[in-house]
């Protein structure tokens, strides 16, 4: 069997594990990143929706070539259809891209590659192999249809959503079902909407979630939505809901479905704990993505960047004991814990809320004078007007 050596092997070439094989090697650690797939970044299983703020903060560089659609603004949509439309200036920072992800994933791979990381494509992580005394000291992979393992001082878990590389050391990343959001999208085209707005529909079509219409330029977007597991009613699928919605939108009505995706993700403010002995879990895997939105590219750059940035440093002492790692838990909390939980909160209470409601929201909002829009304003009016919604999470608005 063929053995490798490496100080940090990283499992999943998604943005999260990329970004964490960036900046592994160029801290100077002999880095592998493997990917089952055969290809980065495809099959799309997103929205390709991010805003433009923390691109910066991650280094990274807009590009137009894995820019799809450069937004204008954003419309809401309550469930009997009232509109709330925001142009740029008050969508400010958080409507931004839509992406061609299987062009960024490539991009960040691609970074991660030029700073010094090996890319093993087509090789599945298939379990972790311990020492006698019970250390982590790598993983068993099945790399084009070969058994290998991989040796390494430390594991970055970066697999996504279905994460089994965490579990597998013996992290619990089980997940509550109502903190699970089923989603189906396609890729549609001849379809009559706005180019440059995002739209999101909320109530009805997506118990518990909300569908997106996330343009793709030429009268091309990403039509989806993301449905609480726990809503869903008498066998009905997510691509049910989302054909009952298409079906009475004359804009989408007629439109051609050039592409189908499914995935899950999940509504939790994170895992209690995200690093273990030589190992750390980053992005989808740690569960670290926005639970109301379900918006989790920019938490999965951030996580890798920190996790790569942890492990430099512990690679200087040669201790990657849970207690070494523990910055890194520490940098991704004192960045986004708070958003995460507000946001948690807020998901769990509109969950609750019926269509009536919502599109008294809608129209709350259309009649508030907030300048910027973004979640934090928007909870600021329903705390106003509906303060029995925020009850408990008050502070953190
Ligand atoms: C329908 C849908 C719509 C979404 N829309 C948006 C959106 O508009 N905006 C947004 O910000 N977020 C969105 N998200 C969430 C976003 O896609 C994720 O948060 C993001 O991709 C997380 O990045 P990651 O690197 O942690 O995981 P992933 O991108 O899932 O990457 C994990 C990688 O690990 C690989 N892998 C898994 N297991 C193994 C293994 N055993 N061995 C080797 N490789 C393995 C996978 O093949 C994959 O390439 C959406 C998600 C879904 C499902």
């Amino acid at each position: 069997m063929k053995k490798y050596h490496c100080d940090v092997v990283v499992v999943g070439g998604g943005p999260g594990g990329s970004m964490a094989a960036k900046y592994c090697a160029r801290g100077g650690l002999d880095t592998i990143m493997i990917e089952k797939k055969a290809e980065i970044g495809a099959p799309l299983r997103c929205a390709e929706g991010v805003s433009k703020k923390w691109l910066e903060e991650v280094d990274i560089t807009p590009d137009p070539a894995w820019i799809s659609t450069d937004m204008k603004g954003a419309i809401i949509r309550s469930p009997s259809g009232h509109t709330f439309k925001l142009d740029e200036s008050q969508a400010g920072n958080e409507v931004g891209y839509v992406l061609e992800r299987h062009l960024f994933d490539k991009h960040l791979a691609q970074e991660a590659g030029r700073a010094g990381a090996r890319i093993m494509m087509r090789t599945a992580a298939r379990g972790v192999i311990r020492d006698k005394a019970g250390k982590l000291i790598g993983i068993k992979a099945e790399s084009m249809g070969e058994p290998i393992e991989i040796y390494a001082k430390c594991v970055v878990a970066a697999d996504g959503f279905e994460s089994q590389v965490g579990r597998w050391a013996g992290m619990d990343t089980s997940l509550d079902q109502a903190d699970i959001l089923t989603c189906a999208q396609y890729r549609m085209s001849g379809i009559d909407i706005e180019d440059e707005y995002c739209e999101f529909i909320i109530g009805g079509a997506a118990p518990g979630g909300y569908l997106w219409i996330f343009p793709k330029g030429n009268g091309m977007a990403n039509v989806g939505l993301g449905i609480l597991a726990t809503k869903l009613k008498g066998g009905k699928t997510p691509i049910d809901y989302l054909n009952e919605y298409i079906a009475k939108d004359p804009r989408l009505s007629e439109g051609t479905v050039t592409e189908i995706s499914s995935g899950m993700v999940s509504g939790c403010p994170g895992l209690d704990e995200t690093v273990g002995d030589n190992i750390i879990l980053v992005g989808d895997a740690a569960r670290i993505i926005d639970p109301l939105t379900g918006g989790g590219i920019c938490h999965a750059c951030r996580t890798g960047m920190y996790a790569g940035k942890v492990l430099t440093e512990c690679n200087k002492t040669g201790d990657f004991s849970k207690e070494a790692l523990k910055p890194y838990e520490k940098m991704w909390r004192d960045r986004m814990e708070d958003k995460l939980i507000r946001n948690y909160m807020a998901k769990e209470r509109f969950a609750t809320v019926d269509n009536d409601t919502l599109d008294d929201l809608v129209l709350m909002i259309q009649d508030s004078d907030i300048s910027e829009v973004n979640v934090w304003n928007l909870l600021k009016v329903v705390k106003e007007k509906y303060p029995e919604l925020v009850e408990g999470f008050e502070d953190l608005i």
